[in-house]
């Protein structure tokens, strides 16, 4: 009896090498050496719509947050982009707040912060990820359209629903004894490839190779277990966690959206809220116990817009009402070149958060329209 181990699922995938069991920063990849301590980031788009009311302004709801932001630099009112959710959010990794060709479940025109740092910094494309709470409009974060970036300089991309539903570990549950060409078997590979962002961001074999091993070690710690109002959410930031332990990647996107419950909860959305700076907190503690990591990795965490002022009818919180509540959010920068307990209350954006993380890592967010955040360095 053959069970499932991560041999069996790397044989199957046709992608067993000496390389595929390596970390990528054991791969030789020419690695950027900034002046600064920080030589990682973590962008996590708290998005979905969030309110600073439920946030800062009721601490209670999100303690490790606070941590942070007590340990790092608060800005609590960064300006946001009208763009809805997905062209809002996609505006935080591209730094644009024009909606230049943004549609629905379609890439961008303009590149992302993960093709500038790559590009700038040669970095290998195990150093860079994002990790999305689902669906398949998300994917479309992980690179743009522009001809002198684009796919080649892609993160990886890690769909939570995709990869983490009840079914598919039930799938693997059963593949208890693979066979080579067994067409269950390519059908569950294939499944694991789509997750990944259509196959089209995960060419080369031993990167694949990595992906699945990852995938692996994570269903066997039962991460699919998670349910409930914030789960896509909660199994990014899980993904997350998981993926600065195993890889200490250069750069980590992760794109929430279960806020939006609020539309017809408030307190279904609050629930959502706490959940996610639970998760968040997890994430924080993984940094916080890695002495590399924890020497060495930023953190920022930003909505994309937050919600309107008032409840609606159904006892929710819609957005689009114009309102400061609406078109401000707060954003926690933390890591070991940033002040300490320091608040900013200076006139920012959101597309601050691309230009401002280039800059720190040494890279240019040359087609990017926003500033640099003032008052963040120690
Ligand atoms: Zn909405």
């Amino acid at each position: 009896m053959t069970h499932l181990t991560r041999r069996n699922l790397l044989r199957t995938a046709g992608a067993v090498s000496a390389g595929a069991l390596l970390a990528p920063s054991m791969l030789g990849a020419p690695l950027f050496v900034p002046e600064r301590k920080t030589q990682r980031v973590v962008l996590i788009a708290m998005a979905g719509g969030v309110r600073t009311r439920e946030t800062f302004g009721m601490p209670d709801n999100v303690p490790n947050l606070v941590a942070m932001a007590k340990e790092g630099v608060l800005y609590p009112k960064l300006r946001t982009s009208n763009l809805g959710h997905f062209g809002a959010t996609m505006s935080i990794f591209t730094g644009l707040a024009e909606a230049r060709g943004i549609r629905e479940n379609a890439r961008g025109p303009d590149p992302t912060i993960f093709e500038y740092l790559r590009k700038d910094l040669g970095l290998d494309k195990g150093d860079v990820w994002v990790t999305t709470s689902g669906g398949a409009q998300q994917v479309n974060y992980s690179y743009g359209l522009h001809p002198e970036y684009g796919p080649q300089y892609g993160a990886n991309i890690l769909d939570g629903d995709g990869i983490f539903n009840r079914e598919f570990e039930e799938l693997l549950e059963r593949w208890g004894k693979p066979k080579a060409a067994d067409p269950e078997e390519q059908k569950i590979l294939e499944r694991l490839r789509r997750g990944m962002g259509k196959g089209d961001a995960v060419k080369d074999a031993e990167q694949q190779a990595r992906v699945e091993e990852y995938i692996l070690n994570e269903l066997t710690r039962g991460t699919s277990d998670i349910r409930g109002a914030a789960a896509g959410d909660r199994k990014a930031l899980r993904l997350a966690r998981n993926l600065m332990s195993i890889f200490k990647p250069k750069m980590l996107g992760v794109v929430l959206q279960n806020a939006d419950i609020a539309h017809s909860s408030y307190n279904g959305y609050v629930e959502v809220v706490r959940q996610n700076d639970a998760a968040i907190g997890e994430l924080m503690a993984a940094i916080r116990e890695d002495e590399e990591l924890a020497t060495t990795t930023a953190v920022f965490v930003c909505p994309e817009f937050g919600r309107d002022a008032d409840l609606n009818a159904r006892r929710g919180l819609d957005h689009g009402d114009g309102s400061d509540d609406l078109r401000t959010v707060g954003c926690a920068a933390w890591g070991p070149d940033f002040k300490q307990g320091a608040t900013v209350t200076a006139d920012h954006k959101t597309i601050d958060l691309t230009t401002t993380i280039c800059e720190l890592m040494g890279a240019k967010a040359k087609l990017a329209k926003g500033g640099r955040l003032s008052g963040l360095y120690s």
